[in-house]
């Protein structure tokens, strides 16, 4: 069904007038389950996890119990952020000065930024259509001084972890998950988190469950998680080892407090009902869009390895997806270009300020200073698969509250657009 009516920038009556959906999830749910376990803190007045009384049911505690059996690993940790949680997993794999460690072109800054503050260089690998890290380049990006990759789950799309498993083992490198984006994700029926060496969630606001700031470490290593515990709290192992297997190290203050705790047991209550609703709508509206021979998509797209938090597509070049993007803007669909060259989004490697010029917060170049030898180097020219693919991508957020008539509506306003434009 084409519509032929006068595309809405161009003054025609746009596909909905309906305000779109919340680009949020988790913090769209909040309610009274929520609301019940944060008071229940405040009446107990027992704000901080780690006194002595009451230790063991402690909400944080309870959080860890309930991550574990969730993604299915013998050992979690509750941290004050995903940030927190990737340094901390560096740290447990044993990242440090001299080493390189793999990281996609395309994720959060934080994913850069941690691998540099624990005194390691950060090396650029390309993205695929699915968004997610290239094995092929992977492997191409390995050298004497890889240590460990950093696998992102970006926009709700598991990473071909087979592949890249493979090449990790094969290379004897450890492999870190990084779940901030795709919280309650699945490969082959697993758990994401829980297939490679360390597994780290976010919980802050735009991710798929939320307590405003918060993050989740697990493994199936207990040598890990006691390296992890020790650095998220340096004395952390005068409260959690009857134990201790690893000697002390100093170590910071990445605690998290009972109240975020109480309300991440409440998101997390409402975690499997919310991911089944965003992965049905991603399947019905990939199965809608799929006859759209406009646009591309990637056969993951509406597959198991997606959740669904947002629709991604292709068009033929930049200037399409920056035309495509305000179209559907203006249908009453938001819509944005993935690389906005005048957006600066701290996704996408070429706006890593500090990267790009190898500077640490003193002005000068710790830890590329150290890599004498090394030939990791950073431009816009660095990852040019990644840059192709992400300058012809349009996103439209989507969550557990879209309804049929959404999306029809974003059918429809596709249809149009790429009648008139495409
Ligand atoms: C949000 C995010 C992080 C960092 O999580 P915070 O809780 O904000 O520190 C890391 N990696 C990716 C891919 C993210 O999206």
């Amino acid at each position: 069904m084409v519509s032929v009516e006068k595309l809405a920038i161009h003054g025609g009556p746009p596909v909905r007038t309906k305000p779109w959906v919340s680009k949020y999830m988790g913090s769209e749910a909040l309610g009274a389950e929520e609301k019940a376990r944060v008071l229940q803190v405040l009446e107990k007045k027992r704000i901080f996890r780690y006194l002595p009384d009451g230790l063991e049911t402690s909400e944080a505690a309870a959080l860890e119990e309930e991550y574990k059996r969730f993604v299915g690993t013998d050992y979690a940790l509750a941290v004050n952020s995903g940030t927190s949680a990737l340094i901390c997993a560096l740290i447990a794999v044993g990242v440090g000065p001299g080493h390189e460690v793999i990281i996609p072109a395309y994720t959060w800054v934080a994913t850069a930024a941690a691998v540099a503050v624990v005194g390691a260089v950060p090396v650029l690998a390309e993205v695929d259509s699915s968004l997610t890290l290239d094995p092929q380049d992977l492997e191409a990006k390995i050298t004497s001084r890889t240590k460990a990759v950093i696998v992102v789950h970006m926009r709700g799309i598991s990473a071909a972890m087979d592949e890249i498993l493979a090449v990790a083992q094969k290379h004897n490198l450890m492999v870190i998950e990084d779940v901030a984006q795709a919280n309650g994700g699945t490969y082959r029926g697993r758990p994401l988190g829980s297939l490679g060496h360390v597994g780290c969630f976010s919980l802050q606001q735009s991710k798929v469950i939320a307590a405003g700031e918060g993050g989740m470490l697990v493994t199936n290593s207990e040598e890990l998680w006691q390296r992890a515990v020790l650095y998220h709290d340096g004395a952390g192992y005068q409260f959690r080892f009857l134990e201790r297997k690893i000697p002390a190290f100093p170590g910071q203050n990445y605690r998290l407090t009972e109240l975020q705790a109480a309300l991440s047991l409440g998101q997390l209550e409402k975690m499997p009902d919310l991911v089944r609703a965003t992965r049905e709508n991603k399947r019905k509206l990939v199965e809608r869009l799929r006859n759209q021979e406009k646009i591309e998509l990637s056969p993951v797209f509406g597959t198991e390895r997606d959740l669904g938090v947002s629709l991604i597509f292709y068009v033929a070049d930049e200037e399409k997806a920056r035309l495509t993007a305000q179209a559907l803007t203006a249908e009453g669909i938001p819509a944005f270009q993935v690389w906005d060259r005048r957006a600066r989004d701290q996704h996408i490697y070429v706006n890593w300020e500090f990267l790009m010029a190898k500077r640490d917060p003193w002005g000068r170049s710790y830890p590329w200073s150290l890599a004498e030898g090394s030939s990791v180097d950073y431009s816009p020219e660095t990852c040019p698969q990644t840059l192709a693919l992400l300058s012809r991508a349009v996103q439209i957020h989507l969550n557990h509250l879209v309804t049929e008539e959404d999306l029809r509506d974003i059918e429809a306003a596709i249809n149009k657009v790429a009648f008139h434009l495409l």
